[in-house]
């Protein structure tokens, strides 16, 4: 297999690059292009911890780059795309929504449109794969009597990025529908786990806990949410890669629901035992309450028996023993997110 990851240099991206490399790469001939454009959110030193000697190539670029995509398509005989590029942070899409249309939406579509175009000129080979890597999000806010989303559960995006996501998992579904092209449609629950971004939730609230900095809790802190531990979404996308069924959809949905404030009070208590050492404990001394955001929703949950059944795919961390190996990954790798949070080093 030839596999083409876009935004790779990302958080989910990089530890699926890095997930392959170290448990699947021995199943098959291991290829693997990575195409990033290298936003504030991605780095190419995440893809440091593979091998130099593996299979594995960088190219700096943007997915709505039709001529390059064309070339690599060709150049590296790719047979399957598997697409993480995206703005990824809804906080943002309130306040820039542009960009996500820009990257979600049209580098969707340019990036489908090269690989059909490519695929028909190869004879339409029925192994080709495009999986597209979607969020749960695009199911909107569940009310609490309502059971968790299905594949087949409406779509009711609710921010702009939400809306993006979900545009584009209508376009992939249309390439099934109208051209056949061979994709599968991802939906995963809220991610966490090492290399994601400092703005995001979880990191968030670790970094803050250690620099004993206000832990914001946005409305009440009631809004729930199922997590997944990102080795165990990697896992899931390398199954649905691997024996998923052209033109399915399939959710991804981690640990039971838990509520925001339960989650930072978890983290906050697990930080107080791996670093005894912080003046401002407990942590949960620093939660502080704050205006919710617009478009914030109160409930995503996913139902995941479809790949449960059909694939055999289950999560293998619990909420705490993910949480656990993420705390201790920040707390280990400070040279990696200092600098993006501009923190000075003797602040903490
Ligand atoms: P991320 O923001 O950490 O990474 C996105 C990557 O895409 C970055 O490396 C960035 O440089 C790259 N990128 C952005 N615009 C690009 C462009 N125009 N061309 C090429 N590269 C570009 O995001 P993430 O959290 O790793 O999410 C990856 C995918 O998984 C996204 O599609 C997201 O919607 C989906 N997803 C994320 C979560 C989550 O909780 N993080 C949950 C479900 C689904």
């Amino acid at each position: 297999m030839r596999i083409l990851v876009t935004g790779g240099a990302g958080f989910i991206g990089s530890n699926f690059v890095h997930y392959w490399f170290s448990q699947v790469s021995r199943l098959g001939e291991p290829f693997m292009l990575v195409l990033d454009a290298l936003t504030y959110a991605g780095q190419e030193g995440n893809l440091d911890p593979v091998e130099a000697d593996q299979n594995l190539y960088f190219v700096k670029g943007d997915v709505c780059d039709r001529a390059l995509l064309d070339r690599i398509l060709r150049q590296y005989e790719i047979d399957a795309v598997v697409h993480f590029a995206a703005e990824s942070h809804a906080d943002r899409s309130i306040a820039q929504p542009t960009p996500f249309i820009q990257t979600n939406l049209v580098g969707t579509f340019t990036l489908l449109e090269a690989f059909r175009t490519y695929w028909e000129e190869e004879g339409a080979p029925a192994h080709y794969r495009f999986i597209h890597v979607s969020t749960g999000e695009v199911f909107g806010s569940l009310s609490p009597e309502t059971i968790p989303a299905t594949e087949d559960s409406p779509y009711q995006p609710n921010s702009p990025h939400a809306a993006s996501k979900a545009g584009s998992d209508h376009l992939v579904r249309s390439y099934h529908h109208t051209y056949g092209l061979p994709v599968i449609i991802t939906s995963a629950s809220s991610n966490y786990g090492p290399y994601q971004h400092p703005e995001k939730f979880v990191p968030l609230t670790i970094l803050n806990s250690l620099l004993g900095k206000p832990l914001l809790i946005y409305g009440d802190g009631n809004q729930v949410r199922n997590w997944i531990y990102v080795e165990d979404h990697c896992e899931a996308l390398v199954q649905i890669l691997l024996k998923g069924i052209p033109g399915k959809r399939y959710n991804i949905g981690g640990t039971p629901e838990v509520k925001n404030l339960t989650l930072v009070e978890q983290l906050c208590d697990l930080i107080d035992e791996a670093a005894p050492h912080l003046p401002m404990r407990p942590c949960r001394k620093l939660i502080t309450f704050v205006e919710d955001q617009p478009g914030h929703d109160r409930r995503h949950a996913l139902n995941s028996s479809k790949i449960r059944e059909e694939l055999g795919w289950s999560p293998k961390f619990s909420l705490l023993e993910g949480l656990n190996r993420t705390i201790t990954w920040y707390m280990t790798h400070r040279t990696w997110w200092e600098p993006l949070t501009n923190i000075p080093r003797e602040s903490y």
